[in-house]
C-alpha cells in the first residue's frame, strides 16, 4: 500500500484525518552496512542515516575514494505494484538526465536482491525548510540570491521538458557554500511532445498551483513551477505559506480564489509585494515567465549578494 506521504501528494483532496507516520512494525530492515553495485564492483559505505520520504530512506555513503554522497534506497517490496515502478523509473530517468549547479547531481543507481540504490550529490547543509526553523523569515538579499538560483535550476529544468511539480522549501536543500541544490523528482514530469499537458493532481497542498486543482480538463504545464516558486518567495520572506491553515479543503479554497494577506507586523518591500503578487497569478497564461521574474524590479534593482556567509544558518546576514 501507499505510503501515508504519498497519499498525501497523490490526492487532491487528503484523507480526512491526518495518516499516522509509518510504525515500526513497517520499517524495512536497515541496506546492508556495506552496499555493493555488483556489475561495477563498487562499494559504498553506509556512513549515517539522513532522512526518510514518502518512499525512499536517504543514507550518506562513502565510497571507496572516502567521496561522500547521500543513497537513496527503496526497497523493491515497495514495488510491487506496477504503477509503484513506473513512477520509480520516471524519477530515474528524469532525474540521471539533469546536471545543473543548482539541481542535486544523480550518479549512479544500481540494486540488489532487496533494494533499489540511487546515488545523489550530498548536501549538507539541509534544506531551506529547515533554515527558515531556526531563522524563522529570511532577508530580501537572501530571499533574491535563492530565487536567482532556484529560477536557474528551474529555467534549466523546463529547457530540458522537465517539470519539477513539487518544488517548495524542504526539497530546495544547501550545499556546503550556501548554494541550492534542487531535489526530489518523484513528482516530476517530462513533456514529451510540444503542447502536452499534464491531468495529474500532485503536490504538495500549501505549493499546489490553482489549475492543477481547478482546471482538471484542461491539464498544467510548466507554468505550475512558476507559481510554487510565488509560493516559496512569499515563505521566505513573511515566514509561513500564503495559503496556510490547518484545513487542506480551506487552502484549496483559498488557492482557488487567491485569498492571501501581508501581515502588518513583518514590514517587506513593494517591490517584494508586486513581485509575489504577479507570481501568484491564477490563469496561468498570464503569470509572468522566469526571466521576467528575474527581470523585475524586486530583483533587478535590488541587492543580490554574491554568496550567504554560513553564519545564516542561525542569525541574518547583513548586507550593505
Ligand atoms: P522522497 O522522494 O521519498 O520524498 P526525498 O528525496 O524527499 O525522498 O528524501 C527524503 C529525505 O532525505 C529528505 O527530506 C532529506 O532529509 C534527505 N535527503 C534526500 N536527498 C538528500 C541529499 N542529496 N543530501 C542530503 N540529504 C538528502
Amino acid at each position: 500500500a501507499p505510503s501515508p506521504k504519498q497519499q498525501e501528494k497523490a490526492k487532491a483532496t487528503p484523507p480526512d484525518p491526518p495518516l499516522p507516520r509509518q510504525n515500526s512494525k513497517t520499517t524495512p530492515p536497515s541496506p546492508p552496512k556495506v552496499i555493493t553495485d555488483k556489475n561495477r564492483v563498487v562499494e559504498y559505505h553506509r556512513v549515517g542515516f539522513l532522512g526518510e520520504g514518502g518512499f525512499a530512506r536517504v543514507y550518506e555513503v562513502r565510497d571507496i575514494r572516502g567521496t561522500r554522497l547521500a543513497c537513496k534506497v527503496v526497497t523493491k517490496t515497495s514495488l510491487k505494484t506496477k504503477k509503484a515502478k513506473t513512477k520509480l523509473y520516471a524519477e530515474i530517468k528524469i532525474h540521471r538526465s539533469l546536471a545543473h549547479p543548482n539541481i542535486v547531481r544523480f550518479h549512479d543507481c544500481f540494486e540488489d536482491d532487496d533494494n533499489v540504490y540511487m546515488t545523489l550529490e550530498l548536501c549538507h547543509s539541509g534544506s531551506l525548510m529547515d533554515m527558515l526553523r531556526r531563522r524563522r523569515r529570511f532577508t530580501e538579499p537572501e530571499a533574491r540570491f535563492f530565487l536567482v538560483q532556484i529560477i536557474g535550476a528551474c529555467h534549466y529544468m523546463h529547457s530540458h521538458q522537465v517539470i519539477h511539480r513539487d518544488l517548495k522549501l524542504g526539497n530546495l536543500f544547501l550545499d556546503a557554500n550556501m548554494n541550492i541544490k534542487v531535489g526530489d523528482f518523484g513528482l516530476a514530469a517530462l513533456i514529451e511532445n510540444p503542447g502536452e499537458r499534464k491531468k495529474t493532481i500532485c503536490g504538495t497542498p500549501n505549493y499546489i498551483a490553482p489549475e492543477v486543482l481547478f482546471d482538471t480538463a484542461n491539464g498544467h504545464s510548466f507554468e505550475v513551477d512558476t507559481w510554487s516558486i510565488g509560493v516559496i518567495l512569499y515563505t521566505l520572506l513573511i515566514g509561513r505559506p500564503p495559503f496556510q491553515t490547518k484545513d487542506v479543503k480551506e487552502i484549496y479554497t483559498r488557492i482557488r480564489d487567491n485569498i492571501y494577506e501581508f501581515p502588518a507586523d513583518r514590514r517587506i518591500s513593494a517591490d517584494a509585494r508586486e513581485s509575489i503578487q504577479s507570481i501568484l497569478t491564477p490563469d496561468p497564461q498570464k503569470r509572468p515567465t522566469l526571466l521576467e521574474i528575474i527581470a523585475s524590479s524586486f530583483i533587478d534593482l535590488g541587492v543580490v549578494p554574491p554568496f550567504i556567509p554560513l553564519s545564516a544558518h542561525d542569525a541574518p546576514p547583513d548586507f550593505r
